[in-house]
């Protein structure tokens, strides 16, 4: 058997295609496969227009096709493409080969090669470890999740989660709808306003679901995200997640420890400065010097552990078996955090908490709806580390245009590859 012989195996080329020859070039240390049609390619074309038979009109440049390495030797596919012309309209058109992958400058077997290693490492690190530019690399991410994607299926979505991505260190904002039963990404669109909510349904239609399909939606306490649904989803309930609350309840603890910081003497500082971290975890989550660090707090009694005693209350709120013993709770709460606040007035140091309380207060209805729903959060949890991931894999590449792609890819359980 000649080399080509075996090359053309490889490649499955069939009766249409045939190796005419095979060379390894020792300075690029690269494997050169030429291609070319035979005969029996035109009893097969059609013309893409209106189907009738093809006559061979000429032959493109020498273009070339990055195919998977050969024994560690960068393997390329060279071939001059017949271009066909029809026997009936004169329409001319290039033939496409069957090793083409969706971007013209891979093969399929490299192209789902490719996506094999983007699954696991960043783009740049894909880039380097086969050797090719990034952009073309994205260019064939592009394709594959686009063709993907325009096939993907949202007919089953009545579970929504929306919940926005923070692009870079900056004001920019991606915001991202999931398919909380389906468990995976739908769409994600520039911005965090309400008209996301509009494009989100164009594109949930687009793939066969439907708007007024929705039955409940979660999402954090935006108000764009709730008119959004207001304007487009009549029969949507809207759910305040709990991963929300709780997020809010930090953020809150944590303004009450700075105001402290600045309020109070060297003691107080002392024994708060850099403890961010503390007040966000759970008590059984922290290290054994945290919990001592922590006891040591609580004993002077600071407006700092105050605050986290109510985060954590709060929490235990979730525990509630039903919605009607979570309201009690919830508006013993209100009272206790109002009451506290009192004693706290000067220098406003539990204005925060204060302020939390009248957002759950006035969101108490959506809060609520926590316990009448299915809905789990543990997708809702699991999206920030979806973007992440998706951040760690488009590193480098800030354009929303490329976060949404690397967002789709890992989280959209889209059909991979697409030929
Ligand atoms: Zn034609």
């Amino acid at each position: 058997m000649t080399p080509e012989k075996l090359f053309h195996e490889l490649l499955g080329l069939g009766l249409n295609w045939e190796v005419i020859e095979s060379r390894f070039d020792r300075e690029s240390g690269t494997v050169f496969l030429e291609i070319r049609e035979t005969p029996k390619l035109w009893e097969l074309v059609r013309c893409p227009k209106d189907g009738h038979y093809v006559t061979c009109y000429d032959h493109t440049e020498v273009l070339t096709w990055r195919h998977l390495n050969i024994f560690q030797h960068r393997c390329e596919i060279t071939c001059r493409l017949p271009r066909g012309k029809c026997r009936e309209c004169g329409h001319i058109f290039r033939v496409r080969p069957p090793w083409e992958g969706l971007s013209t400058h891979f093969t399929k077997e490299f192209e789902s090669f490719a996506l094999l290693l983007m699954r696991e490492m960043p783009m740049k690190q894909v880039a380097q470890m086969v050797g090719e530019t990034d952009t073309r690399l994205w260019r064939l991410l592009f394709r594959q999740v686009d063709a993907a994607y325009a096939q993907a299926d949202f007919s089953n979505t009545c579970w929504v989660g929306v919940d926005e991505m923070n692009v870079a260190k900056g004001q920019e904002y991606i915001t991202v709808f999931a398919d909380l039963a389906a468990k995976r990404v739908l769409f994600g669109t520039e911005g965090k306003d309400q008209e996301t909510w509009g494009k989100f349904v164009e594109a949930l239609e687009k793939h066969n679901g439907h708007r007024h399909a929705l039955t409940q939606v979660s999402m954090d306490m935006s108000a764009a995200y709730q008119g959004g649904v207001a304007d487009h989803c009549r029969n949507a309930q809207v759910v305040f997640d709990k991963f929300h609350v709780i997020q809010n309840a930090n953020k809150a603890v944590d303004q009450v420890r700075r105001a402290e910081i600045r309020l109070g003497g060297q003691g107080v500082w002392a024994a708060l400065h850099k403890t961010t971290w503390i007040w966000r975890k759970n008590p059984e989550n922290l290290t054994e010097y945290e919990q001592a660090h922590l006891a040591k707090i609580e004993h002077k009694s600071l407006a700092t552990a105050k605050a986290y005693q109510m985060r954590m209350v709060l929490q235990d709120i979730y525990r509630s078996p039903d919605a009607t013993t979570a309201r009690r709770r919830f508006q013993v709460w209100l009272r206790w955090v109002r009451w506290v606040a009192r004693y706290y007035q000067q220098g406003g140091l539990f204005k925060s908490m204060l302020k939390l309380a009248q957002m759950i207060e006035a969101h108490l209805q959506g809060i609520l709806a926590h316990w009448r729903s299915g809905l789990t959060n543990a997708f809702m949890e699991g999206l920030n580390s979806v973007f992440s991931a998706t951040k760690r894999k488009a590193r480098g590449y800030r354009s929303t245009v490329y976060l949404i792609t690397m967002l789709y890819f890992i989280a959209g359980k889209l059909r991979l590859p697409q030929f």
